[in-house]
C-alpha cells in the first residue's frame, strides 16, 4: 500500500555522497542475476523502478529510492562477484562495508540469493558483516518457481539452519518475482524494520 511510491532519488559511488542519513532505510543485497531487480520492482509494484541501478553510469556502489521523506529503499548493485578486477572488487568491498557499519538509518538488509543455489560465498561474506555489527539479514530465495514444492521447501530449510548455526538474527523465505510469491511475507518485514 506504501512501497509502489518508490521513486529514484540518487546514486552515490562513495557512502559520503549519500543522502543525509536520517529516517530509516532498508538495503537490497545480491549476486548479480540473482534477481534483486525483479524483486524490487515487485515489491514496488513497479515495472522498471530498479532497472535504474542497471543504467551505465548509475551502476555504483548505492542507489537510493525514496518512500517517503522518513523511509528509503537502497539498492547496492555493487559487481556481485561478476569478473571485475581485484583492485575494483576491494574497493568495493571496502565501501560496502563502510557503508553497512556507518548508516545510522539502515535497519536491515534483504539478501536476494537464487533458490537454487544460496549461501554462495558474496552471500557468507554479507552475513559475516551483518552478524559482527548485529545488523539482521532477511533472505528472499528467489525464483521458487523454477523448483517443485518439495525441493524449494528442502532449500529454505537448509538455509534457516545455517542461519541459525550463525546466530539468531537473520531470517530467510521463499519468493518468487514471476509468480508473485512471497510478497506479503516480505513486506511484512520491511514494514517492521521500517517502522510502518
Ligand atoms: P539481478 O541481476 O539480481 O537484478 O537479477 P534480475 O532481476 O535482472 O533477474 C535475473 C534473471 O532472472 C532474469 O532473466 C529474470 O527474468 C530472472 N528472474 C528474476 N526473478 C525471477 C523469478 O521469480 N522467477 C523466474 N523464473 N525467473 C526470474
Amino acid at each position: 500500500p506504501f512501497y509502489h511510491q518508490a521513486k529514484f532519488l540518487t546514486s552515490a559511488a562513495k557512502v559520503e555522497q549519500s543522502p543525509p542519513d536520517t529516517g530509516a532505510e532498508v538495503a537490497f543485497a545480491g549476486r548479480s542475476n540473482a534477481g534483486k531487480s525483479s524483486a524490487i520492482n515487485a515489491l514496488c509494484q513497479q515495472k522498471s523502478l530498479a532497472r535504474t541501478s542497471k543504467t551505465p553510469g548509475r551502476t555504483q556502489l548505492l542507489n537510493f529510492f525514496t518512500l517517503d521523506e522518513e523511509h528509503r529503499l537502497v539498492d547496492l548493485p555493487g559487481y556481485g562477484y561478476a569478473k571485475v578486477a581485484e583492485k575494483i572488487k576491494l574497493q568495493w568491498q571496502a565501501e560496502l562495508a563502510a557503508y553497512l557499519e556507518q548508516r545510522k538509518s539502515l535497519r536491515g538488509v534483504i539478501l536476494l540469493a537464487d533458490v537454487r543455489h544460496p549461501l554462495k560465498e558474496f552471500d557468507l561474506q554479507m552475513l559475516e558483516w551483518s552478524n559482527s555489527i548485529q545488523l539482521p539479514v532477511h533472505i528472499l530465495l528467489t525464483k521458487a518457481d523454477k523448483l517443485k514444492r518439495g525441493a524449494a521447501a528442502k532449500s529454505l530449510l537448509q538455509v534457516k539452519k545455517a542461519l541459525k548455526e550463525m546466530n539468531g538474527i537473520h531470517s530467510a523465505q521463499l519468493f518468487s518475482a514471476l509468480k508473485r510469491q512471497g510478497i506479503d511475507q516480505a513486506h511484512q518485514v520491511l514494514d517492521r524494520w521500517l517502522d510502518l
